[in-house]
């Protein structure tokens, strides 16, 4: 079998006897259409390595095979195994699938063990019950991919890519685009899914930023957007007391009378280094 001559996905879920369980967060793409248009949205593939969280029945997989990529595909419920086994002997030492929990993995041992030496980008259609604690890991830790393409639900979406100003600005938003370029590239209605979620969806490509703040700058940046998002209607003279109020306000160069949602990301990183002064 080659990744051209695999049965359709639909026809694989139904030989393996595999249906979609809630618990795991398994809303599936059966359109290759799809999928193939979400790895070209993560940009050129051939010759990187690929991190990808849930692959299930591997409709999303088989598109970034098809791209060129390593893929290193981590996958917490062992009933797909099998199926994803098959994917496997059609793109021969290509995909290496792991199970096991993605928030509890070590990407870049991973990384060393299966594809070494290879730039890294992540691809996902990610269980929508543990995506944003996953951005978080890799927004914040030690695993610095090159680029990565995410599907979300919608609203979270456009939390990670808002602009300043917004209702949906707050602190995801502020540490996602302090690190990372964010943009949602492309919508998904619910139907797209087999089941439908109850939301529509989108994906947003992140693209690290060269100057990324420091491990120590980004666990400041955290403890500031925590506390300002936390009470977003009262003032940062107000929600920001216990950090220092005023007088971090006045070391950042920040009006300490304005809201959280009026401060723009650049603000709470001159916040964040002036906590750790
Ligand atoms: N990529 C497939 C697709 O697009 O059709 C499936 C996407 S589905 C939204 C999410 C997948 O993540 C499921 O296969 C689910 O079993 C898996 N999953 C859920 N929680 C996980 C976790 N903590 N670690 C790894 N995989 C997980």
């Amino acid at each position: 079998m080659t990744l051209e001559t695999l049965p359709p996905l639909r026809d694989m879920l139904a030989e393996h006897g595999l249906m979609a369980k809630k618990s795991f967060g398994q809303h599936f793409l059966l359109d290759l259409n799809v999928t193939r248009k979400i790895a070209r949205l993560a940009g050129p593939l051939e010759g990187r390595a690929v991190i990808e969280v849930g692959p299930g029945p591997g409709g999303l997989t088989r598109a970034l095979l098809e791209a060129g990529a390593q893929v290193v595909a981590v996958e917490k419920d062992a009933r797909f195994l099998p199926l994803l086994g098959e994917l496997a002997e059609a793109a021969p030492g290509r995909l290496a699938v792991v199970e096991a929990d993605a928030l509890a993995v070590d990407e870049t041992a991973l990384l060393a063990e299966h594809a070494p030496g290879l730039p890294a980008r992540v691809v996902s259609n990610l269980p929508y019950n543990v995506g944003t604690p996953l951005l978080i890991k890799w927004l914040t830790g030690p695993f610095r991919p090159e680029a990565m393409a995410l599907m979300f639900q919608k609203e979270v979406a456009d939390r990670i890519a808002a602009p300043v100003g917004s209702g949906a600005y707050g602190r995801l938003g502020v540490i996602a685009q302090a690190t990372c370029q964010a943009s949602v590239v492309m919508d998904l209605p619910a139907r797209a899914f087999t089941p439908p979620p109850k939301v529509a969806s989108a994906v947003v490509s992140l693209t690290p930023r060269a100057e990324a703040p420091s491990s120590d700058e980004l666990a400041a940046l955290e403890r500031v957007t925590q506390a300002a998002f936390g009470q977003r209607r009262k003032m940062l003279r107000s929600s920001l007391k216990a950090l220092g109020g005023e007088t971090l306000c006045q070391a950042a160069g920040i009006d300490a009378n304005v809201r959280a949602e009026t401060v723009p990301v650049d603000g709470f990183l001159a916040l964040a280094r002036a906590l750790r002064a």
